[in-house]
């Protein structure tokens, strides 16, 4: 059996640190912000060549609460992609804001930049690229696009820690970047967390208003906030896990690479590509197949563990259908949904396994096509 991602071999080498630093906190007592979550956002901000980082309870509060901080709610339109997780169009349905979506880039999955000028509007107040996979959207263009039109930028950064784009990493482009430390992101904590970065001192300070009840000094708020801290515990783990962070992302870049160079010239599959001046962090390795039902019975039948992110598009989802899209309105996203299988690509994954989900998967392939 291969799983998809291994979470106690991810956290047992420093159990014991982590144990330690728990006790820590407990004894601090910090549990809710505090000491420990203001360590974490100067070591994140720093990682990020970021300003400032601010720590909230999820990557979904982070992109919520950022448009919240500026500005953005009813009677506004906010453009993102339809392939991404469903969190990135909830939180501008949340603000009052009404989603409008793009299409992504066939080769990198990203933001179309072609298709983003056709879309914008005299509502239009922000742009929500998403660095879908780990790998960072056409940033060049989107920005000069947005800047052009004076449209604010928001990553959607939750796949892409430490992924970077002409030398810059992900979350630093925009007028703010937004993260998720989902146990399964590349940075994950033991639960819930999530930030943002952002060189704005402005934003930066009005986020910690907001992610504590609008409170601007003890007993007094100066507006409606609600409850978007980030737990001491959280902080204090992330704080740890930070320092690996380079590592196993580069780890992940080495099955990525054992898969690229086994999927070379095979027949029916299309591997992901890597933009110009891109390191990607492979949160997830997507590849593209035909025939996608037979071979993954197949891979079921090996016991090989696979994910699709994500087999059905946002303005397809049930939830989207007051929008009114339809198939067929954003083809290339929905031609990754049918074909898209993610494989393992965590990095505590051996090269025999990778080795053996490579000869399954091109036996299934010759096995997917014949049946
Ligand atoms: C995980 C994820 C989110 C949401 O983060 P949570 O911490 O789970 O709320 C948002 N956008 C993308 C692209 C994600 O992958």
């Amino acid at each position: 059996m291969i799983p998809f991602l291994d979470m106690k071999a991810r956290n047992t080498p420093l159990k014991e640190e982590y144990m330690k630093v728990i006790g820590e906190v407990i004894d601090s007592g910090d549990f809710s912000g505090g000491s420990y979550v203001e360590q974490f956002e100067q070591n994140f901000a720093k990682y990020c060549g970021s300003g400032h980082a601010v720590g909230v309870g999820s990557g979904t509060e982070a992109l919520w609460l950022t448009m919240l901080a500026m500005g953005i709610g009813p009677g506004d339109e906010v453009i993102t992609v339809p392939m991404s997780f469903v969190a990135t169009a909830e939180a501008i349905c949340q603000t009052g804001a009404k989603p409008v979506f793009v299409d992504i880039d066939e080769h990198t999955y990203t933001m179309d930049p072609n298709a983003l000028e056709a879309v914008i509007t005299p509502l239009t107040k922000a742009i929500i690229p998403v660095h879908l996979f780990g790998q960072v959207a056409e940033m060049d263009t989107i920005m000069g696009i947005a800047r052009r039109h004076g449209i604010l930028i928001i990553e959607d950064a939750a796949q892409a820690h430490g992924a970077e784009y002409k030398g810059r990493k992900a979350g630093s482009f925009g007028g703010a970047g937004c993260f998720s430390f989902y146990p399964g992101k590349n940075l994950g904590a033991f639960g819930e967390a999530g930030a943002v970065v952002t060189d704005d001192a402005e934003l930066a300070s009005r986020l910690r208003r907001l992610r504590n009840h609008g409170q601007s000094s003890k007993n007094r708020h100066s507006e409606i906030g609600w409850n978007c801290r980030m737990d001491g515990i959280q902080a204090a783990v992330l704080s740890l896990k930070i320092a690996h962070l380079d590592r196993e992302n580069e780890l992940r870049r080495n099955h990525a690479r054992i898969y690229d160079k086994g999927f070379d010239a095979v027949e029916g599959l299309t591997s992901p590509e890597v933009g110009p001046r891109r390191t990607h962090v492979y949160h997830v390795y997507a590849i593209r197949v035909l025939n996608r039902p037979a071979i993954c019975r197949r891979l079921e039948e090996k016991q090989i563990a696979f994910s699709v992110h994500y087999p059905v598009p946002i303005h397809l989802q049930e939830a989207f259908q007051k929008f009114g899209w339809k198939t067929g309105d954003f083809p290339v996203s929905e031609q990754c949904a049918n074909e898209f299988i993610s494989l393992p690509v965590f990095p505590e994954m051996t090269f025999d396994q990778a080795s053996d989900i490579l000869i399954e998967l091109k036996a299934a392939l010759t096995h997917g096509i014949a049946a």
